[in-house]
Parts: structure tokens; sequence; C-alpha cells
């Protein structure tokens, strides 16, 4: 049986921050505001694993007013989440996801998400695709406030 799960995520600027996306620091001015480290592309890749597989979203499963979450390194709220879909039979065949980003070039660093999200999800490389947009200058992505993530799951359980 397959299902999918769509997830998105958003976070705004903060200076003083690092720029954390997809498990990979990002040379940049600013980085994302959040509680945790604020990864809006594991972010909305958890969500859509969560979806896929009926489970309730990211806040229910790691909520930001749990202390425990603090700066957390989003790569293991993924591997949790691994686990999580894996207890309930499921497992992640394929990955998809759009980064919506105007100031911040990416091109360079979207090899190093896939290796990253591929190792933690068991998937292979070729699993995890990952696009980069910019906004053409429209909205709060287009004013360069925040970045957004719109990210695809596939996934199949063993019956
Ligand atoms: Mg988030």
């Amino acid at each position: 049986m397959y299902r999918c799960g769509t997830g998105y995520d958003s976070h705004r600027f903060e200076e003083g921050r690092k720029l954390i996306l997809g498990g990979v620091e990002i040379p940049s001015p600013m980085g994302l505001k959040g509680h945790s480290d604020a990864d809006a592309v594991i972010h909305a890749i958890i969500d859509s694993l969560l979806s896929g597989c009926g489970e309730s979203d990211i806040g229910t499963h790691f909520p930001d007013s749990d202390e425990i979450y603090l700066n957390a390194d989003s790569k293991v709220l993924l591997a949790k989440t691994r686990q999580i879909i894996y207890n309930k039979g499921f497992k992640p065949i394929s990955i998809s996801l759009v980064i919506i980003c105007q100031n911040i070039k990416l091109a360079s660093h979207i090899l190093k998400m896939r290796e990253v999200i591929s190792d933690i999800l068991g998937t292979s490389f070729e699993d995890v695709g990952i696009s980069a947009k910019t906004n053409e200058g429209m909205g709060f992505v287009g004013r360069n406030e925040g970045i957004a993530v719109i990210a695809n799951s596939l996934l199949v359980k063993n019956i």
C-alpha cells in the first residue's frame, strides 16, 4: 500500500543565527528564527512523512513549548520521525522538495542536503529530489523576510 504526504514550513530570518537547511550549514548573514535549529527543510519533510502515515503534525510530536527541543538539531527529529513511521509499518521511498528563498543562493548546497536527508531516512541519494526557487520578488519570501519549503513524501506500507 502506498501513501503520499505533503508538508510545508516557513521561518523568518533573524540576525545572529546560523542558517541550517536540510541539515547543512549555509554561509549567510542571517539565520532563521525558531525554537529548534529552525531547519525549515527538515521540518517540512517531517510533516510530509507524518501526514503520509496518518500521524498528527510536527508540533504535536515535538512541541516548541518543550525545553528539550530548544535549539534542537532537526536531524535528530527527522531520525525520530523515521522511527515513528517505521513503528506504524511505513517506509519512505521518495521525498521531493521545493525550497523558496529569494536572496541566498542554494544551488551549491543541494547535493549535500540530499546526502544528509537520504542517510537519515535510509533511502538512496536519487530518492531525494530538491529544487530551489526564488519568489520573483513577491510576498514575504520576495522581500527576503524568510524562507518557505514545500515537501512531498511517498511512503510504502508492508501489509
Ligand atoms: Mg519549523
